[in-house]
């Protein structure tokens, strides 16, 4: 069936700008936020290095600190926080209203009555529509989801949002990219999350060294039958100062990644085509950090990416979830 193209404003699948539109009556965009937290790949609890992609800001490098120069979360350094995050956004011409988005390493990897403390001043600013929190399955304990069904009830006209960093569904992917949790914790987790009604963004990586086109569409056809709400189709970057950068610095072809965008676009047209259509698709390009940024070099102009996207899909005439069945 061809999609109702008015509900997603014109584009051959469903955004998080269209969905925002429909929802919110407005476009949100994300103030980026660091929680002062860090993550069990890091702190020596499963590993010191981090994911083999991971930068130094813990995949948040354009997020701000919310803790003040002692190390301390106070209103004032949250808003203080939260103020730039506002103002590095002022030249896209926002809305009034704004997602509160813990990006940088894992933001429920902390004490609870720490993570009370940090959601409520997220959830009490006037222009926060909702908070989308970035973590990791292993890192949300039952204690957490408590906490997060416990905000919900106090604040019902906000949103809560998690975004889980899948990457893929394969194993031996996961084992060389040290994701360090198995995908049976990402089920069980996801499960938990739907019964308390959490609406649930999984972060997905295409280009994962040895992964084929086929490898990272069965990733897509597994989520398609998972209860989730949105997806992050993201590029791979191959980011200075990572294990993976450095296996580039040795051998270009073994970091993976796409070398053209030519490739990554037809990598990403096939995903689209098999995504369940009411997913809403969050992110289809990144925003890497031009100074750590090592490959691919085409990846930085994002506007061409998705326009050729747009037009490919177009002249196609193909859309979101034109091959998925049920
Ligand atoms: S789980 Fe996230 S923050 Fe932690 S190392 Fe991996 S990508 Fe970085």
């Amino acid at each position: 069936m061809n999609p109702d193209f008015t509900d997603w404003y014109g584009k051959p699948y469903y955004s998080l700008n269209a969905y925002c539109r429909n929802t919110f009556g407005q476009k949100l965009y994300k103030a980026s936020l660091n929680a002062g937290l860090s993550c069990p790949n890091r702190d020596g609890t499963l590993g010191r290095r981090g994911c083999i992609f991971c930068s130094a800001g813990g995949s948040g490098d354009f997020a701000y600190s919310v803790l003040d120069e002692a190390g301390k979360l106070s209103p004032d350094s949250f808003e203080t926080a939260y103020r730039k995050s506002l103002s590095a956004l002022s030249f896209k011409g926002t809305g009034q209203m704004f997602i509160v988005y813990f990006q940088a390493y894992t933001n429920t990897y902390g004490p609870v009555s720490y993570l009370d403390t940090l959601f409520r001043l997220a959830l009490s600013q006037p222009s926060a529509a909702g908070i989308s929190i970035a973590t990791r399955p292993d890192a949300l304990p039952e204690p957490v989801v408590e906490l997060l069904i416990r905000l919900k009830k106090e604040y019902p006209s906000k949103f809560i949002w998690i975004e889980l960093g899948l990457q893929t569904i394969h194993e031996s992917s996961a084992d060389f990219i040290r994701r360090g949790y198995p995908l049976s914790c990402f089920e069980e987790r996801v499960k938990r999350l739907s019964q308390a009604d959490i609406p649930v963004i999984v972060h997905v990586i295409l280009g994962l060294p040895g992964e084929s086109r086929e490898d990272m569409l069965a990733t897509v056809r597994y989520l398609n039958r998972q209860p989730i709400q949105g997806i992050k189709l993201q590029l791979l970057y191959i980011l200075k100062g990572t294990d993976l950068g450095r296996l580039w610095e040795r051998d270009p072809a073994a970091a993976g990644s796409f070398s053209t965008m030519e490739s990554y676009l037809d990598t990403v047209i096939a995903s689209l085509e098999l995504l369940r259509p009411d997913l809403v698709v969050h992110r289809l390009t990144g925003d890497a950090p031009r100074s750590l940024l090592l490959a691919p070099s085409w990846s930085t102009d994002k506007k061409r990416v998705l326009n050729t996207l747009h037009r490919q899909m177009a002249e196609k005439q193909t859309w979101q979830g034109m091959l998925y069945h049920g």
